[in-house]
């Protein structure tokens, strides 16, 4: 079974959009142009790592929601 996420986009953002353009079913942009997870992800595992690894600031911070252990970046 798939492992539940947990994903903060943090104040690196520089609101590029290129998260929204890898994984659009998590992320979304906010008034202010910045990133944000939507409402009930539905994007897959590889799709929001994907995303996060494209992110230049490393401003997508994934967990595993329930061991707390940080999948991305890399600690
Ligand atoms: S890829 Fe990173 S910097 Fe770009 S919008 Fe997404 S979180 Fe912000």
């Amino acid at each position: 079974m798939a492992r539940k996420l947990k994903i903060c986009v943090t104040d690196e953002c520089v609101g590029d959009g290129l998260c929204v353009e890898e994984a659009p079913k998590t992320f979304e942009m906010n008034d202010d142009n910045l990133a944000v997870v939507k409402e009930g992800k539905i994007d897959d595992e590889e799709t929001i790592l994907n995303a996060a690894e494209a992110c230049p600031t490393d401003a997508i911070v994934v967990t595993d929601e329930a061991t707390g252990e940080q999948i991305f970046p890399e600690p």
